[in-house]
């Protein structure tokens, strides 16, 4: 089913986001994980695509494999990085023939070392550009990224809500956010966005931390503010997994209640392939 039809039928959206394991023993993992994600209904999932196209092959497997053997309905990220006009065309087309509806469409992010985009010959250098030639051709639901705390490339958020505008336009029917834990964040990004007129859903992105070592690499990588008292307590707890563990999964739960209180339309969870915290965190808002 179309994501947008979904979308049509319910408020909120509860989604979980994989990416496609690296090897024989994570792949058994990855099992075993959706395996108890299955049971919770999620209304979609998705698939993310490697940096630098490297794991394009592992990404459709892993969406087929979603769609059509679990029956779960998946959405296949894919970006700009390393393919040209004709490519995207042609693996558009397989997509559509492994039955896919819903497409995550992004830019990529530059080559390890290199500080700006490339686009490839005959590519596109803008994830708009990449959804305004998808929508032309095909028929797919397809969602974008927002930053709610400004990506990173951007000199301010109202620059980059006006690129998320023109996203917009380019046929976006969801977006979804990166990761953050300040929900004023979100909430204050989300009426700008609605201001400059974006009208679809912006779906939260929503990660349960579980360790010291990984609140620390995501502010890194995202630029996302971590509140003191939850970079406080992995710390206090950086020798004690479980702990640590706890403290990520509360923060989650506090987290998501207020969002879904304050009338976010659903959570997506960036699993990081470990469904452990991300169903704990999904049964305890009791849905
Ligand atoms: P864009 O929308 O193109 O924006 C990138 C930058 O360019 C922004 O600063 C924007 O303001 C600016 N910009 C946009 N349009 C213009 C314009 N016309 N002129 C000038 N500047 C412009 N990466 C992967 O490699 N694989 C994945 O599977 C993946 N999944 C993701 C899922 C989510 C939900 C999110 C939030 C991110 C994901 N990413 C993924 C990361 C993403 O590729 C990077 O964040 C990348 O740097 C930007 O991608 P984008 O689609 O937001 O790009």
């Amino acid at each position: 089913m179309k994501i947008r039809e979904i979308m049509q039928h319910t408020d909120r959206t509860f989604s979980f986001e994989f990416f496609p394991p690296k090897d024989e023993i994570s792949a058994v993992d990855f099992g075993i994980n959706v395996g108890q994600l299955v049971k919770l209904n999620p209304s979609f999932v998705s698939v993310t695509y490697g940096a630098g196209g490297s794991s394009q092959e592992k990404t459709f497997a892993l969406v087929d494999y979603l769609q059509n053997k679990i029956g779960l309905t998946t959405v296949a990220h894919y970006t700009c990085v390393g393919s040209d006009r004709d490519k995207i065309f042609s693996d558009m087309l397989n997509l559509q023939k492994l039955g896919v509806e819903n497409l995550m469409l992004l830019r990529g992010d530059p080559p390890k070392g290199s500080v700006s985009f490339q686009a490839p010959k005959d590519g596109f250098s803008h994830a708009s550009d990449l959804i305004r030639f998808v929508r032309k051709h095909y028929a797919f639901s397809i969602g974008g990224a927002a930053y709610p705390e400004k990506h990173p490339e951007a000199q301010t958020l109202e620059e980059d809500i006006g690129h998320l505008k023109n996203k917009y336009n380019s046929g976006t029917d969801f977006l979804i956010t990166q990761l953050f834990f300040e929900n004023d964040a979100y909430f204050s990004f989300a009426r700008r966005a609605r201001e400059s007129g974006i009208k679809c859903r912006i779906i939260p992105g929503i990660i349960p931390i579980t360790s010291y070592a990984q609140v620390n690499r995501f502010a890194d990588m995202t630029a996302a503010r971590i509140p003191a008292e939850l970079h406080e307590k992995l710390e206090r707890y950086k020798d004690n997994p479980e702990k640590s563990y706890q403290t990520g999964v509360d923060f989650a739960i506090r987290q998501c209640m207020d969002l879904l209180d304050r009338g976010a339309p659903g959570i997506h969870f960036y699993t990081l392939n470990k469904s452990r915290a991300a169903v704990e965190v999904f049964e305890s808002l009791h849905l």
